[in-house]
């Protein structure tokens, strides 16, 4: 059953982890985790995984699409909503076992409920329930090759997204309005959802990293943060652009520049084998010599793929290693209160030890739209 890639590679990953996570089965209930282990796609089930059984158990709105999406699990059906109902099948043959949990994929209820259930079977066929932090993240981490492409679909559509909405941009239109315009294309166009809240910061607003788009009319010569993504087949793009209606004022090409020297500088050196704390150095220390080294107030980038923040993490603190197949975010920004701000960010794959960027987005027009 084993393909060279989906999810019975993914499987196999994840059982080579089996000791080093210290367990002898994985109770999956993180949602992206189990979307990504099994291919199913529906709202609601978990699964176990151990050395030679994978399962998942759903409830009867979900038996079909499970079957059809996860050939490698076997299906428990989970008659009703409580744990107690379909414990017993899921955890046949655990007796004894030392079963992982993800803690951030289970609520302090639903681990409650599920010590309770375990507790309710007969003393020799319960497992013991052990925390297993990080165990199908660091897996996620690395993009197979269909992941690659099912990001660069959404990419695409994310950079032409952003395109229609800088072409809405003029002098009196609104942040939300060009928000929804944002919105709008993506749909119209194959978006199976957003990303995340879009992100129309004009002037003052843009000093803050995740402004909400307000009514505020973006006035010319201000300049205006926009980032956004879609998403597509499940898989998330994630774009910053930030550009100026009208003429701009004298500090926003120095601001600009500096900032996307300071990402331009980071894709072309970053390299697979470094931290995610030697990648952000890179961008931090081009803006410190630019004299915005307080300016820059959070990580260089992030993972994407299922989730929009996913390993590795690319910020001053981190220790997550840089590897080939990761799909991360470049993405630098200097925040000047009461002025406004610039970030710029691509997506980017790692490919043969280095960063290919897949964001075609536009970067050196300073000037859409224009005011009137
Ligand atoms: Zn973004
Ligand atoms: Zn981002």
């Amino acid at each position: 059953m084993t393909e060279a890639t989906g999810t019975g590679a993914r499987l196999a990953r994840l059982r080579e982890r089996l000791d080093a996570l210290d367990v002898d089965a994985l109770l999956v209930s993180a949602p992206s985790n189990r979307r990504w282990l099994s291919g199913f796609t529906g709202s609601a089930g978990v699964l176990v995984v151990d050395a030679r059984r994978a399962r998942i158990a759903t409830d009867g709105r979900y038996h079909e699409q499970a079957q059809r999406q996860s050939p490698e699990f076997e299906l428990v059906p989970a008659p009703l909503r409580s744990v107690a109902s379909f414990v017993a099948p899921l955890l046949d043959g655990l007796g004894g076992a030392r079963l992982g949990f993800e803690p951030g994929g289970l609520t302090v209820a639903e681990h409650m409920e599920w010590v309770g259930a375990i507790e309710g079977l007969p003393a020799g066929d319960r497992p013991r329930l052990v925390p297993a932090p990080g165990a199908v993240e660091p897996l996620r981490a690395i993009k197979d090759a269909a992941e690659v492409e099912a990001l660069t679909v959404a990419v695409y559509l994310g950079d032409e997204v952003w395109a229609h909405a800088a072409s809405c941009l003029r002098d009196g239109v609104t942040e939300r309005e060009v928000a929804w315009e944002a919105q709008r294309h993506a749909y119209e166009h194959g978006a199976d959802g957003m990303a995340f809240e879009t992100i129309i910061a004009a002037g003052p607003n843009g000093a803050m990293a995740h402004h909400r788009p307000s009514d505020a009319a973006i006035a010319a010569g201000q300049p205006v943060v926009m980032d956004l993504g879609v998403i597509v087949g499940g898989y998330r793009s994630d774009l910053t652009r930030t550009v100026c209606v009208g003429e701009p004022d004298e500090a926003f090409p120095r601001v600009y520049d500096a900032v996307l020297a300071a990402q331009e500088m980071a894709e072309e050196r970053i390299e697979a084998g470094m931290t995610g704390g030697q990648a952000h150095a890179i961008a931090a220390t081009v803006l410190a010599e630019a004299g915005y080294g307080d300016r820059f107030t959070h990580g260089l980038g992030h993972g994407v793929g299922l989730d929009i923040h996913e390993a590795p993490r690319l910020s001053a603190d981190s220790e997550d290693l840089l590897a080939d197949g990761q799909v991360v975010t470049v993405e630098p920004g200097v925040y000047i209160p009461g002025w406004g701000g610039v970030r710029i960010e691509d997506q980017c794959v790692m490919e043969d030890g280095r960063l290919r960027v897949i964001s075609r987005a536009a970067k050196l027009d300073l000037e859409v739209g224009g005011g009137s």
